[in-house]
């Protein structure tokens, strides 16, 4: 009974929301949370976690699957002050995981809920209980577990180093799984939402209703997928309606399992570009090129040491790949549309038009660069309509202050008036 209820007040908020979609275009109405709103929200999000939960329970699974684990019942407790911390406002960006991990989420209830960070980093530490049935090899012990989930921890540190705090993570981003069951083989091994034969399309469809609705109620603006398999689902939920014209994103997942998925990485050494442009007295801005999962130009600003405004970090990257393309006599096209590229900050218009031109298959960038952005200044795509994917805001903050710390001093290379008022400014 409670569950017609349930679904019936969802189906309204499905209308409401609809209803109101032209005024949710712009974008400081989806910024303003009104305080009944957030207080409704983690309490709306829960039920529609819970009722899909419930809901899985009755679909019955086949050979391979031995075990079925449910989070949401044996470790609620720390799920809830999970979503009662951190689901009080609508998301901008939502991470999509896939289903809960024998090491994350399966012990602690948080998705992607590696042990260290779930205690150290949110400080959440409620007791959970065990699984109906439990499996020999991936036995249930909470925050003592003493196994690490690989994928857990490389994520929860991306965030902590972009944002610092969960509470800035949280402010405009949040973590969903698709999926809140974890299916087992009989020796523990773990059988994905995709590897479900026969049944999988109930649980599909299952997963797919909630996601939708978990979209709306969120009002979230872009979905990242973690892995394609993430990815198609959000572009599947999206296809018929989407009235928030949400966008969807695809990071490849962090799991060790899967290769090349280096890219955790990369930023790192985009960064460390950066560093060295700064210690040369150039723009700090590093750039890294990635080309079926292995790194082929790395780059930096030497705008100053060249004397030529055009040798941005990306640029130089472009060159070095021409280059490669020209001694190994590939297309250069081709070459290019399987480029993905990883820099500290926004490329500017000259850069983006420039990698838009190129088709490379996507651009990852930390800060915002708010004086000569492709995005942030003049929108290149929307002139060029390039296939290029582009997502921002990877530590941010870090990128953001390298950039003060070369504006605080002095460009060697900058005509005098601008130094002056720069340094007015500051
Ligand atoms: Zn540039």
């Amino acid at each position: 009974m409670s569950k017609f209820a349930q679904s019936l007040s969802i189906k309204m908020l499905r209308k409401k929301l609809k209803l109101d979609a032209p005024n949710l275009q712009n974008s400081e109405s989806i910024a303003t949370v009104s305080p009944s709103q957030s207080m409704d929200l983690p309490k709306t999000f829960l039920e529609l976690e819970i009722n899909l939960n419930e809901s899985l329970k009755k679909v019955s699974f086949s050979h391979p699957v031995e075990y079925v684990y449910h989070p949401l019942d044996y470790a609620l407790k720390p799920h809830t002050v999970f979503v009662n911390r951190y689901c009080t406002s609508h998301k901008k960006v939502m991470f999509l995981g896939i289903n809960p991990g024998p090491w994350g989420m399966c012990q602690t209830g948080i998705p992607f809920g590696e042990v260290a960070s779930v205690r150290d980093w949110f400080k959440i530490n409620e007791d959970v209980s065990k699984p109906e049935r439990e499996c020999p090899e991936r036995k249930v012990l909470g925050l003592a577990c003493k196994r690490s989930e690989i994928s857990g921890q490389r994520v929860w540190r991306l965030f902590k180093n972009i944002c610092g705090t969960p509470e800035n993570f949280f402010k405009s981003g949040f973590m969903y799984n698709y999926c809140p069951i974890a299916l087992m083989k009989k020796g523990g091994s773990n059988v994905t939402p995709s590897e479900i034969k026969g049944d999988a399309q109930k649980l599909e469809e299952l997963c797919d209703e909630t996601l939708y609705d978990v979209i709306q109620l969120l009002q979230v603006e872009i979905v990242v997928g973690f892995g394609r398999y993430a990815e198609a689902r959000a572009l599947h939920v999206l296809e018929k309606s989407n009235p928030l014209n949400t966008k969807v994103f695809y990071l490849v997942h962090p799991s060790p399992r899967v290769p090349n998925n280096k890219n955790w990485e990369f930023m790192n050494t985009a960064f460390k570009f950066a560093h060295e442009a700064l210690a040369s007295q150039e723009v700090p801005v590093g750039c890294i090129f990635v080309h079926n999962g292995e790194i082929v130009a790395t780059g930096r600003n030497t705008v100053n040491a060249t004397r030529n405004a055009t040798r941005h970090a990306e640029l130089n990257c472009i060159d070095d790949v021409n280059q490669i393309c020209k001694s190994q006599n590939c297309d250069v096209l081709t070459f290019f549309s399987a480029v993905e590229v990883y820099v500290t900050v926004e490329p500017c218009i000259m850069c983006a038009a420039a990698l838009y031109d190129l088709n490379v298959r996507c651009i990852v960038y930390g800060c915002k660069n708010d004086r000569f952005g492709g995005e942030t200044v003049f929108n290149v795509a929307s002139v060029l309509k390039p296939v290029t994917r582009c997502i921002g805001g990877f530590r941010a903050d870090e990128a953001m202050s390298l950039l003060k710390t070369f504006y605080k001093g002095t460009n060697p290379s900058a005509p005098p008036h601008k130094v002056k008022l720069k340094n007015k400014e500051n």
